[in-house]
């Protein structure tokens, strides 16, 4: 190991901690070395076996529920999401050890259109799959595309952010209980130069992170000609049209936005309502906006966490700053507020926007919710296409038809109706993401698994004749 120059802060208090403890360039040559030794044993085993493996995986980690919470709390500063972690976690476990088996067995051999030849198919893993994740669901997104990748049969290095290292520790613990997946799996601390190495190790990447690291990555990938799947950030709009349940559409969206924060990839970031509802929406938002409580002085004090990494809260700061000089009204929050060392941000609703603010453009990243009027559900859709983003979106209307006939307009990946951000919890539907919100197969549902499979046929021929084409 060598002492890198990150420091880890606590979130609560701004107190650094320790220095990163990223493994040495050598070190991690010779552990990717190890990792990719390891994986023909555990691609030969059948994937039932796998799957029995992921569910000790399962068990350790819910014995060790309570230190990766603890961990998690201290690398976040939030608990409640951070319970939410690791009991995603353990469901994620359970429902690929149940579903990859099927997923992974031999398709019925099929009949070419070529007379006399059969086809079967096949899927052969990439030996080794990078993992590197961003610091707002540390141990979710870890996991996430590690966990289908361990089950098509792949080894895994796993680079969560520098900002939240704590839960690599307990985790490691949890996986060396389980002998044969502990040869194929490795979570390393590290900051972006350890990212880089990781890309130049393996043979698939999947990066969930940020738009600008994410082309780095993206370009990374290419020139070494690996795939690299690519989950990026959001603008994700609501829309609320007449008609729509408003105690329901504001209740739903102030969690959407607000929930860890906004610190979620898909948090509702900005809302377009029709104008003949607007004002009832928005004094109920606000009535319910100003109830939420920081989580302060203690985890469980209220439901807002802290702002988790101190660059973040100067983006949502820059972006409050810009909106309220171009003329945006605050009806509630407004502003970062220093407690106890750490930076806080009530939930804050802005009225009097436009597209010319970057609270409406760019991601925030912060419980900030912008509300604009809409005249109808044409203008609304024509709005939150306005957008280089395209990850996913939420429609409330009168009932599900109407708000359907709204949201197959949005360009985004998946679209919540009648509620908000529903992807955090439901992770069956595929889904791609639009624009700049990421690239490669689904996350979700079976391409999940199978995209971490290169495609092979064998081609038998089994006729006795020659092939008219042959010399
Ligand atoms: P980030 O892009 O700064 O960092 C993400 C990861 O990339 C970190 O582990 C970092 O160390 C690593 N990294 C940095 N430079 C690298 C390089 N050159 N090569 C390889 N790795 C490198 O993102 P962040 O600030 O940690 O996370 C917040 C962002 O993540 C937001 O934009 C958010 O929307 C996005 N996000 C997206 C999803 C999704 O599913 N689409 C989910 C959560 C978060």
């Amino acid at each position: 190991m060598t002492a890198g120059t990150y420091q880890v802060r606590d979130p609560r208090t701004d107190e650094i901690e320790r220095p990163l403890r990223p493994p040495t360039p050598a070190g991690l040559t010779d552990l990717a070395a190890r990792l990719r030794t390891a994986q023909p044993r555990w691609v030969a085993i059948p994937p039932t076996r796998r799957a029995a493996a992921l569910l000790a995986w399962r068990e350790e980690i819910a014995s060790a529920r309570d230190e990766l919470v603890a961990a998690l709390t201290a690398d976040t500063g939030r608990l409640t999401e951070s319970v939410i972690e690791v009991d995603s976690v353990l469901g994620m476990l359970e429902r690929w050890a149940a579903q990859a088996p099927a997923l992974l067995a031999p398709p019925t051999p099929r009949q070419a259109a070529v007379p006399g030849i059969e086809i079967r198919a096949g899927g052969v893993p990439y030996p080794l799959v990078g993992v590197i994740s961003p610091w707002n669901f540390p141990l979710l997104l870890g996991l996430i595309d590690a966990i289908p990748a361990l089950a098509a049969g792949c080894a895994v290095l796993v680079k969560p952010s520098e900002v939240t290292p704590r839960f690599i520790v307990p985790l490691m613990k949890t996986v060396a209980r389980v002998p044969e997946l502990s040869e194929v799996v490795a979570v390393v601390e590290g900051d972006g130069a350890t990212g880089a190495i990781v890309v130049n190790l393996v043979d698939a990447v999947a990066f969930t992170g940020s738009v600008p690291t994410g082309r780095i990555v993206a370009a990374a990938a290419a020139e070494l000609f690996i795939p690299a799947f690519l989950e990026l950030g959001g603008k994700d709009p609501a829309i609320v049209v007449a008609g729509a349940d408003l105690d329901r559409a504001s209740s739903s969206i102030l969690w959407g936005a607000t929930t860890n924060a906004g610190q979620s990839c898909l948090s509702i970031e900005r809302v377009y309502v029709e104008e003949t509802v607007f004002d009832e929406f928005v004094s109920r938002l606000v009535d319910k906006a100003e109830r939420l409580k920081l989580a302060y002085p203690q985890p469980d004090a209220g439901q807002i966490g802290p702002v988790i990494d101190p660059a973040q809260a100067e983006v949502i700061e820059r972006h409050l700053t810009d909106a309220l000089e171009k003329g945006a009204t605050v009806r509630c929050g407004g502003r970062i507020e220093r407690l106890g060392g750490g930076r806080w941000c009530r939930p804050t609703v802005l009225t009097d926007v436009d597209h010319g603010m970057l609270v409406m453009t760019e991601e925030t990243f912060g419980p900030v919710i912008p509300v604009m009027a809409a005249r109808d559900a044409d203008h609304a859709v024509e709005l939150a296409n306005d957008s280089v983003y395209g990850l996913s979106g939420a429609v409330f209307a009168a009932d599900a038809e109407a708000a359907l006939a709204v949201a197959e307009r949005l360009r985004v990946g998946a679209v919540s109706i009648n509620d908000c951000a529903l992807t955090a919890f439901v992770h069956e539907g595929e889904k791609n993401s639009f624009n700049s919100s990421g690239l490669g197969s689904s996350r979700m549902g079976h391409a999940s698994l199978n995209r971490f499979l290169r495609r092979r046929s064998y081609l038998i021929n089994n006729s006795a004749q020659p092939d008219p084409w042959w010399h």
